[in-house]
């Protein structure tokens, strides 16, 4: 095993504090890093020495010898569940990084709907209220390709469903629900038979399009009310819970475990085949070519590494750490070369940043000469990360297509949802634009369909119904 390097901010909020020194000895599950405002307690995922501390990350060389043993978390005898989950550094791990201990200080009983917008809620009665409050796990797994959440459903099942019953007790939810696609045949059997003896806990099953898993998108199939993008799932008197984060609430409840290791999906052009190699329990730092050797290593020249999905994931390197939100590695193939050609690049709330789309036409040698954005992708302030009006219903895309035709493109790169993307394929050829899409060079690599023409326009959301 190679140096593991621990990074101070994996966390919404502020860099954490370094509470090790250089020459320190260190076990797993010793604190290593403290917040220093919002955040979460770092742990180390292994036994080592502290070799170095530099501005962002703890780097750990660690012991030939791993014993399974940890350092349990440091709560007074008596401590709520709730602090439990703070000392033990969760956050959202399903990428969003959101201090778990602050997300689940909520009492659900008594919080109240918030003013639910008419425009967007038209079949709701203007005093619309929820019975209840609600624990919506997260379950979705939404960048294709990624199959760690819906392994450790089918692997942990008992384990996740006692996370969510914890969710549920702190938050004085009554009732939770799985949002989980319907295309997850074996893990939704296997999740609707554990559901037989949970009558408070239930399962929401959803289409294969792309977003299923945004948070205000799990609100709206599970519950049916849509929230404008100021609005959180509290509005919708919910909490959304991502499946692996409900797994490690209930290791640090049961087993006072820290948060010292993460499940990775890690596929794509590598020697063996592109099918996904799922590992779970990777302890954070371990570096992404560690990972990449131990599901095959590189099959050749690539494009590039994506850290992440192939909609929101980031282009990353080798030495990279695994963070706690790392979800997916995926060695693409190589970029097609555009010779220069002019390119416009539309740019959606649920895909790649405008920078990101930039990188990839660059890395497709393109010359980018127009910008546009969804009309739906809108920012709640300026600077702030894009966020959808409706996530996955399209309000058009024809207006984008003719100023891109304007602007002499000749291909256009877009990042858009599934419905979208189906738009966009009505009007952009016609045109005579050619299109790709953002994660075309990551789905050609791992065999899964082009974002293109909507394929499941027929598939509903629906309650499970065996
Ligand atoms: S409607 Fe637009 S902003 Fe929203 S998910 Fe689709 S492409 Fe993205």
């Amino acid at each position: 095993m190679g140096n593991v390097q621990i990074l101070l901010h994996q966390h919404v909020g502020a860099p954490c504090r370094a509470v090790v020194q250089a020459g320190d000895e260190v076990k797993k599950g010793t604190l290593i890093a403290a917040p220093t405002g919002l955040g979460a307690n770092i742990f180390s995922s292994v036994y080592g020495k502290v070799t170095d501390i530099t501005e962002d990350r703890i780097i750990i060389e660690p012991a030939d010898e791993q014993p399974d043993e940890f350092v349990p978390i440091d709560v007074p005898e008596g401590a709520s569940k709730l602090d439990m989950v703070k000392a033990a550094g969760i956050v959202g791990m399903g990428g969003a990084g959101f201090p778990t201990g602050v997300k689940l200080g909520i009492n659900l009983a008594e919080t109240e709907m918030g003013e639910l917008d008419p425009e967007i809620n038209p079949e709701l009665p203007a005093d619309f209220k929820l019975d209840c409050g609600y624990i919506l796990i997260n379950a979705a797994e939404c960048e294709p390709g990624l199959e760690h959440n819906i392994r450790q459903i089918e692997e942990e099942c008992d384990k996740v469903i006692r996370g969510v019953k914890y969710c549920m007790e702190m938050t004085k939810a009554e009732k939770a629900i799985f949002a989980i696609k319907k295309k997850n045949q074996k893990a939704v059997k296997i999740l609707n038979e554990a559901l037989k003896s949970e009558p408070a806990i239930s399962m929401h099953l959803m289409p294969d399009i792309y977003p299923m898993g945004e948070e205000r998108a799990v609100v709206r199939e599970c519950l049916g009310v849509n929230l404008t993008t100021m609005q959180l799932p509290s509005a919708a008197r919910s909490v959304v819970v991502n499946l692996e984060t409900a797994a490690r609430i209930a290791e640090a409840i049961d087993e006072k475990r820290p948060c010292i290791t993460k499940n990775v999906t890690v596929r794509g052009k590598l020697n063996g085949g592109n099918e996904a190699h799922v590992f779970m329990d990777v302890p954070v730092g371990t570096s992404v070519g560690e990972l990449i050797e131990r599901a095959g290593g590189i099959d050749g020249v690539y494009g590039e590494i994506i850290m992440g999905g192939a909609f929101t994931g980031k282009s990353t390197e080798l030495d990279a750490p695994i963070t706690k939100t790392t979800g997916g590695i995926i060695v693409t193939m190589e970029f097609p070369d555009l010779h220069g050609a002019r390119v416009g690049i539309l740019v959606c709330a649920c895909g790649g940043s405008e920078e990101r789309m930039r990188e990839i036409a660059s890395k497709m040698n393109g010359n980018v000469v127009s910008v546009c954005r969804c009309k739906q992708a809108i920012e709640n302030k300026p600077g702030a990360p894009l966020k959808c009006l409706r996530p996955g219903n399209c309000p058009g895309q024809t207006a984008n297509s003719i100023q891109f035709r304007k602007d002499k493109c000749e291909y256009i790169i877009i990042g858009n949802c599934s419905d979208c993307s189906n738009t966009v394929m009505g009007s952009a050829p016609k045109m005579g634009l050619k299109v790709f899409h953002q994660t075309d060079h990551a789905m050609r690599t791992i065999g899964h369909a082009l974002y293109r023409t909507l394929k499941v326009s027929k598939q509903v959301s629906q309650d499970i119904d065996f």
